[in-house]
């Protein structure tokens, strides 16, 4: 297996290979860039199928928080992990609390939390063994009440407020009332966006594999349920993938007939060229880190460190700020803004939104 020619290796810092033979633990943590902060990113167990095919994700997906804390104007660099198992079958406490140990090693170059296979209560398992895992916090809710670390309520927001921004700059409409959204999984980011929208006024057409997620989109957003396979042909304004990765290709972007495409899902284009395909064919593309960075933005606020700013070392324990939930609000109130700017630029400068985006975020990388 290679790792300085892997075809998404891009200058990784660091690329760590933790064992633990005794909880099975095998686990990746990749780091894209500490140049703007510590390296925070989810820790995603998954059954994958090789080797090969974690470090792809963990470099692909470290990468791309880079990118993510840098267009969101946050103090972190960018960094991801993967657990290779079964997270119904091989998630044990010893596995997690293995995985905290290495995670500390790092000394707070790595901060993990929530992904795809963890959840909050394996976070804050890892925390009996790391100080540099987040998001394990009950805290004040975006509307009130109490919530779990869970970031999924600030992600939807943002994903909103983008698909507000989009509309007014595609179909120069202020409102969303009457404009049709497809949405592509309805589970925590995908239903509460759906709620968001249907509050505004939106036609929903939704898809979800899981046939209790769908029932209860459909019922609570009073909205038509489609197979998945049927959902990029929807005769919609926007099209919002909050499922999969990879979903913007060949084959489905001829399908489109939405004007826009934005939504939550990590990695949406399969390659960078399919944002050149969109753009040729009229298509809003908002660039995916740039519009899901609500959840990064409230985990990073819920718990702020201090961090000596040049070598990141932290000074001081975990301080509880009390002000996060008015940072994350405004935090995620600002994702439109800079939406709107990539998608201005892009259009002035006949450029894809995807490689605008980019370049801004390189640009601070380097900076
Ligand atoms: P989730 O697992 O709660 O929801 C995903 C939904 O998609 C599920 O209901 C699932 O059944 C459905 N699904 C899976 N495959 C599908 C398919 N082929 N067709 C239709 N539906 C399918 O995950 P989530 O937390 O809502 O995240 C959704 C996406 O947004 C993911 O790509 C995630 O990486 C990304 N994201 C999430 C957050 C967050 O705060 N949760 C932040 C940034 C990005």
């Amino acid at each position: 297996m290679s790792v300085f020619s892997h075809s998404e290796f891009h200058d990784h810092e660091q690329v760590v290979f933790c064992r633990d033979a005794a909880s099975g633990l095998r686990a990746i943590i990749a780091i894209h860039s500490t140049h703007l902060g510590p390296a925070l990113g989810g820790i995603r167990m998954y059954p994958y199928a090789s080797d090969e095919d974690a470090l792809t994700d963990v470099l692909r997906l470290a990468r791309g928080m880079s990118y993510k804390a840098a267009l969101a104007g946050l103090p972190l660099g960018g960094g991801k992990s993967v657990i290779i198992g079964d997270p119904h079958r091989a998630k044990t406490p010893a596995l997690l609390r293995a995985m905290g140990e290495a995670i500390e090693r790092l000394g707070g170059r790595y901060i993990g939390a929530e992904d795809s296979g963890t959840a909050v209560a394996d976070l804050k398992v890892m925390s009996e063994t790391t100080d540099h895992v987040c998001g394990t916090l009950d805290k004040e809710g975006l509307d009130g009440g109490t919530r779990s670390g869970d970031p999924s309520p600030a992600t939807a927001l943002g994903v909103f407020l983008g698909i507000r921004a989009a509309v007014q700059h595609a179909l120069g409409r202020d409102e969303l009332h009457g404009v049709r959204v497809a949405i592509q999984g309805v589970g925590n980011v995908g239903r509460r966006l759906g709620r968001y929208l249907h509050d505004a006024g939106a036609e929903l057409v939704v898809c979800d594999s899981w046939g209790p997620n769908l029932d209860r989109a459909a019922t609570e957003l009073n909205a038509r349920a489609v197979e998945p396979e049927a959902i990029y042909a929807q005769d919609v304004e926007v099209f919002a993938p909050c499922a999969l990765g990879a979903v913007l290709n060949d084959v489905t972007i001829p399908q489109l007939k939405a004007r826009i495409v934005a939504g939550s899902a990590n990695n949406q284009l399969a390659e960078a060229r399919h944002g050149e395909l969109l753009r040729r064919r009229g298509i809003v593309y908002a660039p995916d880190y740039v519009i899901n960075a609500g959840g990064l933005i409230d985990v990073f606020h819920e718990r702020e460190r201090v961090f000596d700013t040049d070598s990141y070392i932290i000074m001081d324990e975990f301080t509880l700020n009390t002000s996060s939930h008015d940072s994350t609000i405004d935090g995620v109130h600002r994702i439109p803004q800079t939406l709107s700017a990539i998608l201005e630029q892009a259009e002035r400068e006949q450029r894809s939104t995807q490689a605008v985006a980019d370049s801004i975020a390189e640009d601070r990388l380097r900076g």
